[in-house]
């Protein structure tokens, strides 16, 4: 597992402040392209070319450039926390 501090952005969903990504699969650093989650409240991001983050919209997660297993890590990512971030807000996943 490898933290990367990248340029600041917040979140596009929670305003929450973003300066560093962790690999959940590798020792990989983010490039511009690649997707993330967001920790705080599991939207799916995107890194811009200065490598800020951006939401990814649904489609995206359709580019054949995704390997399915990834794309399966990202969405269950995503899915555990987003849960954990509602039941805090008291509403239902
Ligand atoms: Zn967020």
């Amino acid at each position: 597992m490898r933290i990367t501090r990248h340029p600041l952005a917040a979140c596009p969903t929670c305003r929450r402040p973003i300066d560093a990504a962790t690999s959940v699969t590798t020792d990989a650093c983010p490039e511009p392209g690649d997707f993330s989650v967001c920790v705080t409240c599991g939207e799916i991001l995107r890194y811009r070319e200065d490598l800020t983050v951006r939401k990814c919209e649904a489609p995206e997660l359709d580019d054949p450039g995704l390997p399915q297993h990834e794309r399966a890590v990202i969405e269950r990512v995503s899915r555990a926390v987003r849960s954990r971030w509602l039941a805090r807000l008291g509403e239902t996943p």
